[in-house]
């Protein structure tokens, strides 16, 4: 393996520079060139690729994004975008790929190993969406973001004795509102894998207020509904003022922890490191304490299921 691509795509997620980082200078320590392309597929595509050194990756660990930008390509899904994009590889001698990005990402990595260059997906998504490892890249920055908005609107909250609805990002995935729920002290978390019990929320809030309690936080994961329509189905049952707040991009930006730093730049190397060995069609994970590589069809196909303990959990606490 001499020349190495690295590429970021779909959803950008904190920690992805960190990722790049770490694929960049782990492939030039091992003797490998790097060529960085910009704007994900459509990028490749379109033959926006430039050499990358140690320079190139300089001063990011700590930023948010992705310095190589990302993009969702159209074309790319089509057998004539993909021929188009081996061409620009071949010109530019690439004869391994990182992918960073969550679950199309990965699928679009398959295809290009299926092109015959062998690709190695790195999971950068906040969602946490993907069932074959335990941690994403971004997932926990994104949680502490939500985290620390729970405690400003809790404030305001407790002020006032209203009902705060907060909508978070996941997609169909619960997870950022399950954790950061957990985190915050969040009265009732609505997620998809469990759906909304209206009834519930609604009792659970009316008994919190009967004890004296003065805030309340609803935690709503965006794949079940919106904020503002639960808000007044909660004000209209029971009374209580509510508000509504939904999280949006602040999720996706900001400086990455420093568990998503290491994460990034222990999966970024892992994925130089299986190319060198001559692995293809594999996506890097987490499970334990252990950086793991799997089949990228395999990874996909795994069911994410509900953690049922952190989620019972959650609702024995919040009591
Ligand atoms: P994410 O990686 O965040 O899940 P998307 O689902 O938008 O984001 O996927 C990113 C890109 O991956 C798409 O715009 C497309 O170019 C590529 N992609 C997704 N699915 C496929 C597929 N089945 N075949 C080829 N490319 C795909």
């Amino acid at each position: 393996m001499k020349t190495v691509g690295v590429l970021t795509s779909g959803g950008d997620s904190p920690g992805m520079n960190a990722a790049i980082r770490a694929v960049v200078r782990n492939a030039i320590a091992k003797g490998c060139r790097v060529i960085g392309v910009r704007r994900g597929y459509d990028g490749l595509i379109q033959g926006q690729l430039e050499e990358m050194n140690l320079s190139s990756v300089a001063d990011i660990i700590h930023r948010g994004g992705t310095i190589l930008r990302t993009a969702r390509s159209e074309e790319f899904r089509t057998e004539e975008g993909r021929k188009k994009a081996l061409n620009v590889m071949k010109v530019f001698g690439i004869e391994g790929m990182v992918v960073i990005g969550g679950d199309g990402s990965f699928r679009g990595a398959e295809e290009l190993s299926k092109l015959g260059i062998p690709t190695i997906g790195v999971p950068g998504t906040i969602d946490n969406d993907l069932a074959y490892t335990d941690y994403t890249i971004g997932f926990d920055t994104a949680m502490n973001t939500v985290v620390e908005a729970i405690s400003r609107i809790r404030d305001t909250s407790t002020s006032h004795g209203r009902a705060n609805i907060i909508e978070v990002m996941g997609r169909h995935c619960g997870d950022i509102a399950l954790h950061a729920g957990l985190a915050g002290g969040a009265e009732s978390i609505i997620i998809p894998e469990v759906g909304l019990d209206i009834e519930q929320v609604c009792r659970k809030l009316i008994k919190g207020k009967n004890r004296g309690k003065l805030h309340s936080i609803i935690l709503l994961a965006e794949g079940v509904g919106g904020a503002i329509e639960l808000g007044a189905t909660i004000e209209e049952m029971t009374g209580i003022e509510t508000r509504a707040t939904i999280l949006g991009h602040t999720q996706r930006g900001g400086s990455p922890t420093a568990f998503d730093r290491v994460l990034a730049s222990k999966m970024g190397a892992k994925a130089v490191d299986l190319l060198i060995e001559g692995k293809q069609s594999l996506v890097v994970g987490i499970k334990g304490n252990e950086i793991i590589g799997v089949d990228i069809e395999k990874a996909l196909s795994i069911e994410k299921k509900l953690d049922k303990e952190t989620y019972q959990l959650a609702d024995i606490l919040s009591m």
